[in-house]
């Protein structure tokens, strides 16, 4: 069966002045009709130029250099503009970290909702939809103005619009990150509630690995703009088979409370000017030889996950990756 979503070595730079950014370095990533997939990694790792690549909503200075991605079999790079808005308005679904950026400031919510809905053939039925989300008072939310609202009640209106139509996708950037903590984990419910109740699978991109691993089904990690791992959640939480989600998953605190940011991996970011020549993460990574920095590493399959490291199949047969805590 056709997978609904799927990018085959995707690379995307972007030209910034005076140098080339490739924020994505060969991407492969599937997700299945109603699959829950987890796309972690830290600042700068590619997460949300793939989910702005998925609405081919990327900036103006950025570019597809090679790949594909294809949404129910159609491949989105060869739509027309009017195909593609009928693909976004038919098929997929986004949530941002800005709420109320993502909202029109001069718009009522009720109105901004209500064209929302039109443009999508949905029915009108704002205080419906305001209820779904559960807010409370849909009526006077509907006549309010976004910045009237708290940050939460706004991202609640966000996901009321995106999920209006029960896309067959819904991008989830980071969409609890600027939230007060008490309300992170029921948005972060509500939004896998909803999508369940519609069918929709779900692209969740996170810094935090422990958190995306208790919600989705499955985690991709991308390190470098290159996805390393991939595989069921509660096999790459237990038992990481790429050093980097070793040392994401080692580094989150075991006391930390859900949601908390986690402490950085030790070591800097790499440079994306081009293609990397080897793995992006040999300089940083614990187990790297010199044909980490010389060979790029093709995907490896270790038990139910899918590995980009030359070291991966001697890693597994030892204890090196284990991870604090899991027995
Ligand atoms: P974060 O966790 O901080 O949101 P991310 O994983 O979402 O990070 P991206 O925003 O996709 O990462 O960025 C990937 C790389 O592309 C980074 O090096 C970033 O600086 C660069 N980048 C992103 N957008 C642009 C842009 N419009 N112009 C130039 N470079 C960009
Ligand atoms: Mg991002």
């Amino acid at each position: 069966m056709t997978p609904l979503m799927e990018a085959d070595d995707l690379a995307v730079d972007y030209q910034a002045p005076g140098r080339r950014v490739r924020a994505l370095d060969g991407v492969d990533l599937t997700v299945a009709r109603g699959e829950t997939v987890g796309i972690v990694g830290e600042s700068g790792s590619g997460k949300s130029t793939l989910g702005s690549a998925i609405g081919r909503l990327l900036s103006q200075n950025a570019q597809l250099s090679h790949g594909a991605l294809t949404i129910d079999g159609e491949s989105l790079f060869d739509l027309s503009a009017v195909q593609m808005r009928r693909v976004r308005r038919e098929k997929l679904g986004f949530v941002f970290q800005d709420p109320i950026g993502s909202l029109d400031p001069t718009k009522r919510v009720g109105a901004q909702l209500r064209l929302a809905l039109r443009g999508r053939g949905a029915s009108l039925d704002v205080t419906g939809q305001l209820e779904r989300v559960r807010l409370a008072d849909p009526r006077r939310i509907a006549r309010a103005y976004p910045h009237q609202l708290s940050g939460g009640m706004a991202q609640r209106v966000a996901i009321a619009m995106a999920m209006a139509t029960e896309p067959e996708l819904l991008v989830a950037d980071e969409p609890t990150a600027a939230l007060d903590s008490q309300v992170r984990d029921d948005v972060s419910t509500m939004i896998f509630a909803l999508a369940a109740e519609a069918g929709t699978s779900i692209l969740w991109l996170s810094h935090d690995l422990a958190a995306v691993g208790r919600r989705c089904g499955r985690v991709a990690v991308m390190y470098g703009g290159r996805v390393v791992e991939d595989g069921p959640a509660s096999e790459v939480l237990a038992r990481p088979a790429h050093p980097y989600t070793h040392a994401l998953a080692n580094s989150a605190p075991a006391s930390a409370a859900p949601g908390e940011r986690l402490q950085p991996v030790p070591g800097r970011p790499p440079v994306l000017t081009g293609p990397s020549p080897g793995c992006a993460f040999a300089d940083r990574c614990g187990f790297a030889i010199e044909r980490c920095r010389s060979e790029r590493p093709r995907p490896v399959r270790i038990k139910a996950q899918s590995v980009l490291c030359h070291r991966a199949e001697e890693l597994a047969g030892s204890a090196a990756l284990a991870v604090h805590g899991v027995g």
